[in-house]
């Protein structure tokens, strides 16, 4: 069993994490998912259905974190399962194009304005470090702008570190990202729009495109102060670079158009991923006509991908954007507000300082009684007090996201029942978050 303080009882996943790490570095494919920010045993899933999640000890959770966003309908959802079943026993890759890949993307550039053109890959980390290869290759400058506490997938360029003070070039933030790759990085303060000025002012012409979450989800939930996101357009403009809306996590989660669809700031290109794939590996980037006609074989800007428009990913995303009219966004924006009232009104009977912030449905909390309006503010947290509450819920059959910086997501499929299960495990993880200590 784990030596962490919080090793109860789930000896199956444990003997199937220390299967995992004898031929998988760390035990995991994605570190979050080990548990190492709370500690304890990372639960193994065996099934999904609806909003929950059932591990391989047996036990039921109420899942809080829907696959980091995709499961928007829930697990299993029986009209995606059937689009998959129906789609699969036809083949499973082709390599060639496909009426599936078409469907798709004429859905996506029909709810959102200012995706005029979009292509398909596999991944979110695959659609941001093509948008940002676009970018550089249309505007011929090699200097990306993006915020600290944003994440943007495992893009070399984009993990650099934040660095403090305006218009920093960032060094690698991990081994393997060098400073060549680092050094074309400017990293800003979210939210501060006086440090992208500055940035432009100290590096007239180089600039190729700021890049920025739509909404961060990735340092906790903190969202762009009103006029951010315009600003950052209108800095693009002015200087000749391009401006990039990354809606891999936001995209078809925040509305029927995204985080678009909220504030109505137009991008030049956007990168997708997460909802629009159903729970199966499809994303995509794309935005104005003229910069994505500089994409081959169109253009000179190479990108490729082996299964990108995969006809089964393509068909469980399909039926996933098509089941998500109004009443879904409206159903599921009720449960996210349910949830955050249930989390509050827990916190504040045990007296615990904490700050809820939301976009739309996607929302986190924050143990700390400050708004969070940037990465700093976010760290200023008490995390151990999240550590607490994260391991007493998830004893009381809730599954949270392992870490304080995340945001939680939940799906139409969570109903009176699941958020009964949600408010009898809140006062023991309460009085948990009440009494933890440093
Ligand atoms: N961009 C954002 C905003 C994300 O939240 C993520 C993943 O969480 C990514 C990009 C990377 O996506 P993927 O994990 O599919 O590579």
């Amino acid at each position: 069993m784990s030596e962490l303080p919080y090793s109860y009882e789930a000896p199956v996943s444990q003997a199937l994490f220390d299967r995992a790490a004898a031929v998988t570095p760390g035990g995991v494919n994605s570190p979050v998912r080990a548990f190492r920010a709370v500690g304890g045993t990372p639960r193994f899933m065996v099934s999904g259905s609806g909003p929950y999640l059932k591990d391989a000890d047996g036990r039921e959770y109420v899942d809080l974190v829907c696959s980091w966003g995709p499961m928007i309908l829930g697990h299993a959802h029986p009209e995606v399962i059937a689009a998959v079943q129906e789609a699969v026993v036809h083949g499973t890759s082709f390599g060639t194009p496909g009426e599936g890949e078409v469907a798709l993307a004429e859905e996506m550039v029909d709810r959102v304005g200012p995706l005029e053109r979009v292509r398909l890959v596999s991944s979110g980390t695959e659609a941001t470090m093509s948008a940002i290869r676009l970018a550089r290759g249309f505007t011929r400058r090699s200097k990306v702008i993006k915020f600290a506490g944003c994440y943007h997938g495992h893009v070399d360029s984009l993990l650099a570190a934040a660095g403090s003070g305006v218009a920093t070039f960032a060094l690698p933030d991990t081994p393997g990202v060098t400073g060549a790759q680092a050094g074309d990085t400017i990293v800003l303060p979210y939210n501060d729009l006086d440090a992208v000025r500055a940035a432009f002012a100290a590096h007239p012409g180089e600039i190729a495109c700021v890049i920025t979450e739509a909404s961060p989800g990735n340092m906790g939930v903190v969202p762009p102060l009103p006029g951010f996101n315009q600003g950052l357009k209108d800095l693009c403009a002015a200087g000749g670079a391009l401006y990039i809306s990354d809606e891999v996590m936001t995209g078809f989660r925040t509305s029927r158009a995204g985080w678009y669809g909220v504030d109505g700031v137009e991008p030049d290109l956007m990168t997708f991923g997460k909802v629009m794939g159903g729970g199966f590996p499809a994303a995509a980037f794309g935005g104005r006509a003229d910069v994505m006609a500089h994409l081959a074989p169109a253009g000179p800007v190479y990108q490729a991908g082996t299964l990108s428009g995969n006809p089964v990913a393509t068909a469980a995303g399909l039926a996933q954007l098509r089941l998500l009219d109004d009443v879904a966004y409206t159903t599921v924006d009720s449960v996210s507000r349910q949830v955050q009232a249930l989390v509050s009104e827990a916190l504040t009977k045990e007296g615990v300082a904490h700050t809820l912030q939301n976009a739309s449905n996607m929302f986190s909390v924050f143990f700390t009684d400050r708004p969070v309006r940037d990465y700093e503010d976010a760290k200023a947290q008490e995390s151990f007090r999240f550590t607490a509450f994260f391991h007493a819920m998830l004893e009381n059959g809730v599954y949270l996201p392992p870490s304080s910086f995340e945001s939680w997501f939940v799906s139409t499929a969570h109903d009176e029942r699941a958020l009964e299960r949600i408010a009898d495990a809140l006062p023991a993880a309460a009085r948990a978050a009440a009494e933890a200590t440093a």
